[in-house]
């Protein structure tokens, strides 16, 4: 059957695979926070952890378990008895049973025979379906194992009555003809799933080359998370899946949340190129590219961003053209003549010449000078005092609001923190703006470093983009801040209240 004509599943496997990353350790409730977020996106099964791995681990995975999810809830098992122990200990719906597949597992690892593979093997899936469990066998390293053999044990696992099979490209070493060669033949045997990684950055084509040959489960992390170069990403073969071939899987107006779920919790931040979830992957900031998108959204893009949760930007730099430039004005209500329009791009490509990126604010600045006229700024920073220590950090911080002095402090996790809960507190209903994005860029690398602090507010349907440099972090935080509060309010008629 052809592949657009096929059902897909997919095991999300970032509470395991995902957490086996160098550096990533996620506790309890990031996991059940992630867990039910899969489980609201259609995943159809959860791997949570592995139940080997100590008390809390197995603390955790029953916490997943305890959520009571429509996603069936599994445990990787190495090849005893005791990891499925210990995984019914969960309370898990299911395991992915790990077993050597090929002769470097087999022979160098764990220094037995084909034969006692098989013969351990179907011990243990008739012992875990014994105990109820749905069972998954994977033949690990199974993209370097021989056919015939894999062909065995699979075989073997299913007429014993594991639930499906899986030959796991464990070091991402497989091209995707390989990939098809294996499940053209695992799949007579039985129903089968995927389960690759990147090294060669083939995993999404190669989940794609075992689906076509008859696989029909995709084992992935979201963002791609997992040891080495990575597992296969989610939201990329659900994307792929559905632009390519009109296979429905997922919820994919989640991706976007899960994706940045998924970044927080693991403080693993998406390269800006990423597909589907990248900061970049709906951005424009060529003349010619923003021109097109302007005439027609689709020109540039292979699927709205709005089908994965995210919004496009047209975003100004070197690069800007008189339609980015004019759209960019419309949004802040600033019309120009052609003239001014011809001198404001000009500015715009000089500031984007030095390797700037433009912020509205940078824009609109442009566009007052340009224009001659003089903005009355309503909410201004006098004076801000941050401390951080062995106490809880602390800041105060004194604006003028309206031509009116107003102080308050604050406290948060640390001085950044603590100073935007000044800011907020000292400001009232007008720092009822939302902080869309927040960025640090340190312009040279040594301690002495001068930041640029780059943030994203809103208020309503209005959005500000503003950047703010010092050499220290949490004013150039509070000033990048304030001047985005500063020209969301700018156009309002209500004076600026401070509590209400
Ligand atoms: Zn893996």
């Amino acid at each position: 059957m052809a592949l657009s004509d096929r059902e897909v599943q997919f095991l999300d496997t970032t509470l395991r695979d995902g957490e086996q990353a160098p550096g990533i350790s996620l506790s309890p409730e990031e996991k059940a926070e992630i867990a039910r977020a899969l489980d609201a996106a259609n995943v159809s099964v959860i791997e949570a952890g592995s139940a080997c791995t100590g008390p809390g681990e197995r603390e955790t995975i029953s916490r997943v378990t305890d959520l009571d999810l429509d996603a069936r809830v599994t445990s990787f098992a190495r090849g005893v008895r005791n990891d499925i122990d210990l995984a019914l200990d969960c309370d898990v719906d299911g395991v992915n049973l790990v077993v050597p597949a090929s002769d470097r597992h087999v022979e160098e690892k764990l220094d037995t025979t084909h034969e006692d593979v098989v013969d351990t093997t179907v011990d243990l899936v008739e012992y875990a379906k014994d105990h109820g469990l749905w069972v998954e066998v994977l033949g690990e390293d199974g993209s370097r194992a021989d056919l015939d053999f894999l062909e065995d044990l699979m075989g073997a696992a299913i007429d014993s009555g594991a639930d499906r099979v899986c030959a796991p490209d464990t070091v991402g070493h497989a091209t995707p003809d390989r990939m098809f060669e294996i499940y053209d033949r695992l799949s007579d045997l039985g129903p089968t799933s995927m389960h690759t990684h990147d090294d060669l950055g083939l995993a999404v084509t190669n989940t794609l080359a075992g689906l076509a040959a008859g696989a029909d489960l995709v084992h992935g992390t979201i963002n791609g998370i997992g040891e080495r170069a990575g597992n296969v990403a989610i939201e990329e073969v659900a994307m792929a899946l559905d632009h390519g071939y009109g296979v429905k899987t997922l919820d994919t107006e989640m991706l976007h949340e899960l994706g940045q779920l998924v970044s927080s919790a693991t403080d693993v931040p998406l390269p800006p190129n990423k597909a589907v979830i990248g900061e970049n992957a709906f951005t424009h900031e060529s003349g010619i590219h923003t021109d097109g998108t302007l005439k027609d959204d689709a020109m540039y893009e292979p699927y709205p961003p709005e089908k994965v949760g995210r919004e496009r930007r047209l975003v100004l730099g070197k690069h800007a053209g008189r339609a980015g430039v004019k759209a960019g004005l419309r949004e802040h209500d600033v019309e120009v003549t052609d003239d001014e329009l011809s001198e404001i791009v000009s500015r715009v490509k000089e500031l984007g010449d030095r390797g700037k990126r433009v912020t509205d604010a940078d824009l609109l600045t442009i566009a007052e000078e340009v224009q001659g006229r003089e903005r009355d700024r309503r909410v201004e920073l006098v004076d801000l005092t941050a401390a951080s220590g062995s106490g809880t950090p602390t800041a105060s911080v004194r604006l003028e609001v309206d031509g009116e002095e107003r102080v308050s402090s604050g406290t948060g996790s640390g001085p950044v923190d603590a100073a935007i809960a000044a800011v907020r507190s000292a400001l009232g209903s007008a720092a009822n703006a939302q902080l869309d994005s927040y960025h640090v860029d340190a312009i040279t690398g040594g301690t002495d470093a001068v930041v640029t602090v780059e943030v994203e507010m809103s208020r309503g349907d209005r959005s500000v983009t503003v950047a703010a440099s010092d050499s220290d972090i949490t004013t150039a935080s509070v000033r990048a801040m304030v001047d985005a509060l500063d020209r969301l309010v700018a156009n309002e008629e209500t004076p600026v209240l401070a509590d209400d």
